[in-house]
C-alpha cells in the first residue's frame, strides 16, 4: 500500500524501471472524483504487479485505487459480485470460496486488482474453455476524466465497455464491476502431471489438452519448458492440469476449504544488490533438478489457489534477479506458428540467454477487446535477467518473428518493444483510439508505456 499524496519511488513487478510519482490514493467516491477533476494528466495503478511500465507515470498524478477494495454486493444464488476495483483478487477469492464460488480466471497471481484484471483483460490456465477475465464482467462502471461515471455493459455501449477491457487504463478509472463467479464443490484442486521428452512431445500434450479445455472452463493446464535441455529435448518439459475437486475426491474428513496460510509479505523484500542469485549455472542446475524431480502422477490433491498461482509462494522471485530486475518476455502466436516457439527458444539459447522460468498455454478464442492479449494458439512467456538484456534492442528480432507470425506481445508485461510493431500486433488499434479518444477527449490519462509505445493518437 502506497501512503496518501507523496512523492514515492514506483517499479513495476519487473523491477526494471524506477520512477518518482507524485500518489494520490483518495478515499471514497467524492476524494476519487475530485483528484480525477484535479490532476491535468493521469496514470492509474491498482497493486502494481504488471511487470513493466503499464502503471508508471509518463507524466502528472499517479492514481492508486487500493483504497477503493469494498465488496458492494454478493448473489449467492446468481454467483454475482459487484466489487470495487481496487479489491485483490486473493481477498475476494477468499470470501467466496467457502460459499462454492471462485473467480472463473485467475492469472498466475491472486494479488492483484479487479482494476488491473479488467484493464489488462487478464487470463489464466483455463482460457480454451473460460476465456479472459473481460468475457465474466457483467458490467463496469468507468469514470471518465470529466469527473462524470458510467456504466457499460455489451449491451450499453459496447465500445466503451470493450475498449476499457483490456485498455490499459487508458479510457478512464474503473471504479466497480460485476462479475460473474464460477461455482466450485471445494477450495481444492486435484493435479495430473505428465513429464514430455521434447518440445514436438509437448506441444502433442497441450494440443489434446485443448480440445478438452474447449468444452471445459474449469479444465486448466499449463507446461514448464526446460529451455537448458540440449539438442532435441529443448522444450521437453512438465504438464500440469488442475481441475476444482469435487467433494467425491477429498479424503474423508478433509475440510472442504483448505485452512489459510499465514500470508507472506516479502513484496517489500529489496532486490538483491549486484546480479543477484539467479545466473545461469544456478538456472542450469535448477531447470535439471525440476526436469528429474516431477515424475508423471495421477491424481494428486493440492489448495485450489495454489495450483494456480504457483508464484504466490514465491514473492522473493523478482529480488532474486538482483538489482537491474527480471523481465518476462511473454507473446501469442497463432496455432499454426508452433515453429515460432522453437525459433523463440533457439534465439534465446543461442544467445545465452535461456530463461530462468519458460512456461507455454493454450489460448482460445480472444474478446472483442481491440486491445486485448489472447489470440487463438499459443502464448509462450520467458522470465530474465535484466542485465543479460544489453539494451532495449537485445530482443527485437524476436518481436519480428512475433509480428511477422501474426501475433503480439502482452502490453501488461512489456518493458522493451518498440512503438512501430504495435499496429501490426494490434490491427484493432486504431477502432480503439477513437473510443478512446471520444471517452478522454482532453488525453488526460497517460502511462509510461502509453507513451512508449504511442498507444494513444
Ligand atoms: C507473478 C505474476 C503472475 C502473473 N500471471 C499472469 C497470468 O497468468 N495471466 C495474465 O493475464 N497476467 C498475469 N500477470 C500480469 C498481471 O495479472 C497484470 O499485469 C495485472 O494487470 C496487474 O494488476 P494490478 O492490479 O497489479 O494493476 P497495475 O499493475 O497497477 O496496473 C496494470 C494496468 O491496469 C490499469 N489499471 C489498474 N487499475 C485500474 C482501474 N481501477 N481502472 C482503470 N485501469 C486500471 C493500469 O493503468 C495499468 O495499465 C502476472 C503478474 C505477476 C506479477
Amino acid at each position: 500500500m502506497i501512503p496518501d499524496e507523496s512523492l514515492v519511488s514506483l517499479s513495476g513487478w519487473g523491477r526494471t524501471t524506477h520512477q518518482l510519482g507524485l500518489v494520490r490514493r483518495p478515499v471514497g467516491d467524492e476524494d476519487l472524483i475530485r483528484v480525477v477533476r484535479s490532476a491535468p494528466q493521469l496514470t492509474i495503478r491498482g497493486a502494481g504487479c504488471s511487470y513493466g511500465d503499464a502503471a508508471l507515470p509518463w507524466r502528472g498524478v499517479v492514481l492508486d485505487m487500493t483504497a477503493h477494495r469494498q465488496i458492494v454486493s454478493f448473489d449467492q444464488s446468481s454467483g454475482v459480485i459487484v466489487v470495487e476495483a481496487g479489491a485483490v483478487l486473493g481477498d475476494l477469492v477468499e470470501q467466496t470460496l467457502p460459499l462454492g464460488w471462485i473467480l472463473p480466471v485467475l492469472p498466475g497471481t491472486q494479488r492483484i486488482t479487479v482494476g488491473g484484471a479488467i484493464a489488462s483483460d487478464v487470463h489464466g490456465k483455463n482460457h480454451p474453455g473460460a476465456g479472459s477475465f473481460g468475457q465474466h464482467v457483467v458490467w463496469l462502471s468507468l469514470l471518465r476524466s470529466d469527473g462524470t461515471v458510467e456504466q457499460f455493459s455489451a449491451g450499453q455501449d459496447a465500445d466503451g465497455f470493450w475498449a476499457t477491457i483490456g485498455g490499459m487504463g487508458l479510457t478512464g478509472v474503473i471504479v466497480s464491476a460485476a462479475i460473474q463467479l464460477q461455482r466450485v464443490e471445494t477450495g481444492w484442486a486435484v493435479r495430473r502431471r505428465r513429464r514430455t521428452s521434447s518440445l514436438d512431445e509437448t506441444i502433442d500434450a497441450l494440443r489434446s489438452l485443448a480440445v478438452q479445455q474447449e468444452l471445459d472452463p474449469e479444465l486448466h493446464v499449463v507446461a514448464w519448458l526446460d529451455a537448458h535441455a540440449p539438442g532435441r529435448r529443448l522444450g521437453r518439459g512438465v504438464v500440469d492440469q488442475f481441475r476444482p475437486a469435487r467433494t467425491v475426491d477429498l479424503p474423508p474428513g478433509a475440510p472442504l476449504v483448505p485452512e489459510r496460510r499465514g500470508r507472506r509479505v516479502d513484496r517489500s523484500m529489496r532486490s538483491l544488490p549486484g546480479p543477484g542469485v539467479i545466473r545461469g549455472a544456478t538456472i542450469a542446475a535448477a531447470s535439471v533438478a525440476r526436469w528429474h524431480l516431477s515424475p508423471a502422477r495421477d491424481a494428486q490433491l493440492l489448495p485450489l489457489t495454489a495450483a494456480l498461482c504457483p508464484l504466490d509462494r514465491a514473492g522473493c522471485w523478482p529480488a532474486a534477479f538482483g538489482r537491474n530486475g527480471l523481465i518476462q518476455y511473454q507473446f501469442a502466436v497463432p496455432a499454426e506458428s508452433v515453429a515460432v516457439l522453437l525459433q523463440v527458444l533457439a534465439f534465446l539459447v543461442g544467445r545465452r540467454m535461456t530463461p530462468a522460468l519458460t512456461t507455454l498455454k493454450n489460448f482460445g478464442f480472444g474478446t472483442a477487446g481491440p486491445l486485448s492479449f489472447p489470440l487463438p494458439g499459443w502464448t509462450l512467456a520467458v522470465d530474465l535477467p535484466a542485465r543479460w538484456l544489453a539494451d532495449g534492442g537485445t530482443l527485437r528480432p524476436i518481436d519480428q518473428i512475433v509480428a511477422d507470425a501474426g501475433g503480439r506481445i502482452y502490453l501488461a508485461k512489456d518493458a522493451v518493444t518498440e512503438a512501430k510493431l504495435i499496429p501490426r500486433m494490434y490491427p484493432l488499434l486504431p477502432s480503439w483510439q477513437r473510443t478512446q479518444k471520444r471517452l478522454d477527449p482532453e488525453g488526460r490519462l497517460t502511462s509510461a508505456l502509453a507513451h512508449r509505445l504511442e498507444l494513444l493518437a
